[in-house]
């Protein structure tokens, strides 16, 4: 086989290997999590929630960044207005600017804060 069809006939890695490990981690919390009631209603939990997103750099294995939620709960804090409101009074729902702010009031400063969330 020419080495351009070898490349061309190639498969992407879904994953990329630091990706996968977390993921393996990731699991694994999740698991040990899993009789967690919910954080917010205290019924059963059905999924684990980063309060500050992966997207903003959130750690998805640091138990400072992970709650237990319901699905019911979960999808209330996710997308209604009110619910995403709540969850941001009550630190379940961080922002990247959210960050700044708490330095003030917690007495962090926005890298240690960052630092934590990030799982660092
Ligand atoms: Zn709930």
């Amino acid at each position: 086989m020419r080495k351009t069809e070898r490349s061309f006939n190639s498969t992407l890695r879904r994953e990329s290997k630091k990706r996968q490990r977390l993921n393996r981690v990731r699991n694994k919390i999740t698991a040990d999590l899993k009789n967690q009631p919910c954080a917010i209603c205290g019924k059963k939990s059905d999924d684990t929630h980063e309060r500050l997103a992966r997207s903003g750099g959130g750690s998805i294995t640091n138990l400072s960044n992970l709650v237990r939620l319901c699905r019911t709960c979960h999808d209330w804090i996710t997308h209604d207005v009110a619910g995403i409101r709540w969850a941001i009074e009550h630190d379940l729902v961080i922002s990247r600017h959210d960050v700044r702010a708490k330095e003030l009031r917690d007495g962090k400063t926005a890298d240690e804060l960052e630092r934590e969330l990030r799982g660092e």
